[in-house]
């Protein structure tokens, strides 16, 4: 069937498609939110939101939108930046995971939790926490509303990256519906019989298929994920560099030592803007905030004192900000630790500082999602890649290369760059710059914000101009890492894939599209297609 933008045709297929899966939920208006993400936007808006309740129902949604020609596109809380939820033809209904939000089986003893795929980082978080146990990767900055099932699916890092690896390290196992309609179990679930979860690799790994597959060799409808014992202690330490690739170099070292659960580094600007989008220094709030998080009230008081006390000297000149949170058994682990991460900071010409921004981030790790646009209502797009410890300096230089042959053109548009740095343990360090420029907001920026702060929001016109020089600049940046072997998470339609593998894996990832998925209808072109 070809694609029309014909509305009788469209309301045709939406009635079949009511018909076939009775008692779907389905929206039919009102769309425009989900017609971009982040930083892209469809040319065609979304025919319908489909939101099922069970994997029974997501079963036969895709065996009625195989019938009748329409494309699926899986959605979490729609926080992602790289095309990997918009529709890609003018017959596409978006499926909004976020209904199936259930903590399903959670075993202690066996040391694994089973989730439906809209199950947030934060509600696990909660849910883990009268336990004393957690996943070993535990969440996104945008883990208030980002999802376990989306996260897992384009690959997540950051909170216990710097010691245990990105989301796909924690799943143990996988239940997916297919683009055939079959429901698929991996790992030890999938045996005959009695049957549990607690075992990934039964077997080749195919769970591991799945995992950054950004959606497209199915809709993930299970996620059963290891579950280990929480911190007992937890230390805090901060560093100034003059020099950003010294302090790679040391971010580097930490991640191969394994000291830290986690390890962020922050260009001047972008921590500046940090503390006072978040008033992070101020805000009664975020104050409270870190006094609730804390594990005891305490040491809560104690940490809330001491970022109350850091704000004014915060403001004074800091350079590159490298931020650590240890994890320990007890607090000599913890001492020991920050003792190490002081040596390697101070021999790559760190000055230690006040450690407000880690303090906060683990009292508050899921902040308000009010972020999407900086404090000043510019838009940003975020671009990452993740090399090996070896190679961080030279990719930060790579890249700040870019930006230097681009100055001119950044200038004339009014377009700035920032960075967040990350470690991820023990092989490889993180690179994200956030290019920032004045544009009109998509529905999606103010989407999360109250009606004060949307009231508060700068308004901004589009700027054409601009959003090109930003795609120019974004598309060198990204060919420099390619040229360094560099990967990404969140590939969807935003990095090259298919055509930096080698041929053989690059036939495998085409056999197991066509087996999984024939006729094209999940997340076409995530993994497959380059936006240009
Ligand atoms: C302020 C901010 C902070 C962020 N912080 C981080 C961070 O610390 N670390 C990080 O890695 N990322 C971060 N992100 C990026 C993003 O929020 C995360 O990657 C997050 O995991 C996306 O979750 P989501 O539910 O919003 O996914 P969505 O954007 O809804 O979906 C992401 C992808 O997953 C697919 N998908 C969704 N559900 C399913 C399913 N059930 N089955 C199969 N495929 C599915 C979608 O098709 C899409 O390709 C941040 C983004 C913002 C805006």
């Amino acid at each position: 069937m070809s694609a029309t933008g014909d509305t009788n045709q469209n309301t045709f297929l939406l009635e079949q498609l009511g018909t076939s899966v009775p008692g779907l939920e389905l929206q039919i208006s009102n769309l425009s939110l989900y017609q971009t993400d982040i930083y892209y936007v469809a040319e065609h808006p979304p025919l319908a939101l489909a939101s099922p309740a069970s994997a029974e129902e997501v079963k036969q949604l895709v065996l009625a939108a195989r019938r009748l020609g329409l494309k699926l596109a899986s959605r979490g809380a729609g926080l992602s930046y790289s095309s990997g939820y918009i529709p890609a033809n003018d017959r596409t209904v978006i499926v909004d995971m976020t209904r199936m939000n259930s903590i399903v089986d959670l075993q202690p003893e066996d040391r694994y939790v089973t989730v439906e795929p809209g199950v947030t980082w934060s509600q696990l978080r909660e849910a883990l926490k009268p336990i004393g146990l957690t996943t070993p990767f535990w969440g996104t900055f945008s883990g208030l509303y980002a999802t376990i099932g989306a996260t897992v699916s384009q690959g997540g890092k950051f909170y216990g990256s710097a010691s245990r690896g990105t989301s796909a390290e924690s799943v143990l196992g996988l239940q997916i519906v297919t683009g055939t309609g079959e429901i698929l179990t991996t790992g030890s679930a999938a045996t005959i019989g009695e049957a549990s979860p607690f075992f990934r690799n039964y077997g080749p790994d195919l769970t591991g298929v799945f995992l950054g597959d950004c959606g497209a060799f199915g809709i993930k409808t299970r996620i059963t994920l290891q579950l280990i014992p929480a911190a007992v202690e937890t230390g805090f330490c901060s560093f100034s560099f003059d020099e950003p690739l010294a302090q790679l170099g040391a971010m580097g070292k930490i991640g191969a030592e394994l000291l830290a659960s986690e390890c962020l580094g922050m260009d001047p600007f972008t921590a500046r803007s940090r503390m006072a989008g978040e008033g992070l220094t101020s805000d009664i709030a975020t104050l409270l905030g870190v006094i609730k998080g804390s594990g005891s009230i305490f040491s809560g008081l104690r940490d809330a004192a001491l970022i109350a006390a850091s704000g004014r000297r915060f403001s004074e000149k800091v350079g590159y900000l490298m931020n650590c949170i240890c994890e320990g058994r007890d607090q000599a682990d913890v001492r020991s630790r920050m003792r190490r991460i002081r040596e390697i900071a101070t021999a790559a010409g760190g000055r230690a500082i006040p450690a407000s921004i880690p303090r906060v981030m683990r009292a508050m790790p899921f902040p308000p999602m009010n972020g999407l646009l900086t404090p000043s209502a510019k838009r940003v797009n975020w671009l990452h890649t993740v090399v090996p410890n070896s190679r961080g300096g030279e990719c930060f230089s790579k890249t700040e290369a870019v930006f230097a042959r681009h100055a001119r053109l950044m200038k004339d548009c009014g377009i700035d760059r920032g960075y967040l740095l990350s470690t991820h343990g023990p092989s490889g360090v993180g690179i994200e710059t956030l290019i920032r420029w004045s544009d009109a907001p998509y529905a999606i920026h103010t989407h999360f914000m109250s009606d004060a702060e949307k009231a508060k929001v700068r308004q901004r016109s589009e700027n054409p101009k601009s959003s090109a020089a930003v795609i120019e600049i974004s598309k060198d940046i990204v060919a420099d890492w390619r040229d360094m072997g560099g990967v990404h998470m969140q590939i969807g339609r935003k990095y090259p894939y298919l055509e930096t593998r080698q041929p053989a894996t690059a036939t495998l990832l085409g056999d197991l599209k066509q087996k999984l998925d024939p006729d094209n209808i999940i997340n076409p072109g995530n993994l497959f297609s380059t936006l240009k």
